[in-house]
């Protein structure tokens, strides 16, 4: 008799049925699987500039989004297996209690995802059991890119120019309707504590999971149809609609891009194409120009600045301008007041982000990469191609050919925020 075909399927930052390449071939090609999320123990420690790698909002969204993924699958037949501890050690222990001959992973792009799914798959080996991985991040597909990844242009404009009329984006993947799966024991949850509650002054309420992440779909386009006026409104601070808030779903994989995509389309069915409904894919392209520039060359995203001043951490004096940046103390309104509401809620606008991060190069002349592992710390939608790219970019060590991109803050708070609305809301 011919033994069962078993694989592991590891969940990352796909959290989700729908649209999920590794589970689909996954249930595809085997008889039985056992789905699996990993908190690896450097998720919740500290990194090298001394942040969490994972701070308190993004804990409860994950956390939030882990609870409704084994929901999804046991409505499935199947269930979510929850490890902790090092990676290749309880991957290892996992393959080779269920008899697992395969196993079925994100592809991952960024230095230290990579080397935990090396380790992984090292120790895998020793069992042949084969590691394989498939695309879940991106709206595009990286083998139909028109060019190799090593030619990925240095320039956005350049590689949407050349992705834009050429290339189809890819059908979403249907939800397996069953998943044929041993029995998997109820998940223990209590592992993940952050109880954090977000200040009532945010911008929306994140709360974890597909189910909420296609909600929003539905009120951003539907109920409010704020999606055709989004262009208008994408630089704006206050409140949940001057844009999607897609971020965090996208960051877990509670939803995939693609899904987006075909709702814009359908929206656009409805009530038409303007500026603003290709906005939003413009700026998808955007998160897979990030993602594929890590895939080219992903340590360029982790080099020291040259034109930094206070290199030094031990220094007393980045010490002391560090600190007042995180708590929204530099005495520069406009920044302090996005610093608040980051530290108070997780989440900050793109405007903000781009004001905070050239501040922080800039004015303060701090080494970036501070600032970036606070952002990887605090950011409820921590993605690491899109925070490492876009702080590299301002930075000006990542591809932008204008070496140094300086916001003049003053300027900017009179142009996003003329009547000081969003400082006064985060300052008095
Ligand atoms: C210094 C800095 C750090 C950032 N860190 C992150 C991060 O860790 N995670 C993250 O998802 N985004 C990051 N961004 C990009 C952007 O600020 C956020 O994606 C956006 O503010 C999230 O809000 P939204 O979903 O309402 O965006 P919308 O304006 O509604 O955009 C829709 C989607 O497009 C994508 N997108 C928009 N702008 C960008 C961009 N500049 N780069 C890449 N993708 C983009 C995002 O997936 C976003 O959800 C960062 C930007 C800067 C300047």
């Amino acid at each position: 008799m011919l033994s069962k075909k078993i694989a592991l399927v590891w969940f990352k930052t796909n959290l989700r049925l729908q649209d999920n390449e590794c589970l689909a071939k996954a249930v595809a090609e085997n008889d039985l699987i056992v789905p699996f999320y990993c908190m690896d123990d450097e998720l919740i420690g500290t990194s090298k500039f001394g942040f969490k790698k994972t701070g308190d909002f993004r804990l409860k969204f994950l956390k939030e989004s882990l609870q409704q993924l084994d929901e999804e699958l046991r409505s499935a037949g199947s269930g979510l297996v929850l490890l902790n501890g090092i990676s290749e050690k309880v991957i290892f222990k996992l393959a080779k209690e269920q008899g697992a001959q395969r196993i079925y992973a994100e592809k991952e792009v960024a230095p230290e995802e990579l080397n935990t799914q090396q380790k992984v798959a090292g120790e895998l080996s020793k069992l042949n059991c084969t590691f394989s991985t498939f695309e879940c991040r991106n709206l595009l597909h990286s083998v139909d890119l028109p060019f190799p990844i090593g030619q990925l242009p240095d320039v956005f404009t350049e590689f949407r120019k050349r992705i834009e009329k050429t290339v189809a984006i890819r059908q979403v993947l249907p939800k397996p309707p069953s998943i044929a799966s041993p029995e998997i024991e109820a998940m223990n949850l209590t592992l993940i504590t952050s109880n954090v509650i977000a200040d009532p002054r945010a911008a929306i309420e994140f709360e974890g999971g597909a189910k909420a992440a296609h909600e929003r779909i539905q009120h951003y386009f539907y109920q409010t149809k704020a999606l055709s006026t989004y262009k208008e409104t994408r630089n704006g601070m206050v409140g949940e609609q001057y844009s999607s808030k897609f971020s965090a779903w996208l960051a877990l994989g509670c939803i995939s891009p693609r899904e987006i995509y075909e709702a814009i389309r359908n929206y656009e069915a409805i009530y038409g194409a303007n500026d603003s409904t290709y906005w939003l894919i413009f700026e998808l392209l955007w998160r897979d120009f990030f993602g594929f520039c890590m895939e080219k060359n992903s340590l360029r995203y982790f080099l020291p600045s040259s034109n930094q001043q206070l290199k030094s951490a031990d220094n007393e004096q980045f010490k002391t301008k560090l600190k007042k940046w995180i708590n929204g103390q530099t005495g520069v309104p406009f920044i302090d007041a996005n610093m608040i509401e980051l530290k108070l809620t997780g989440f900050m606008s793109n405007r903000g982000r781009q004001n905070v991060a050239s501040y922080f190069c800039n004015d303060l002349q701090l080494d970036w990469r501070y600032g970036a592992a606070y952002f990887e710390q605090q950011l409820i939608d921590y993605d690491v191609c899109n925070n490492w790219g876009n702080w590299a970019y301002l930075a000006g060590v990542g591809n932008d050919p204008r070496l140094n991109r300086y916001f003049n803050i003053a300027k900017q708070a009179l142009t996003y925020d003329p009547n000081n609305a969003f400082q006064h809301l985060w300052l008095l």
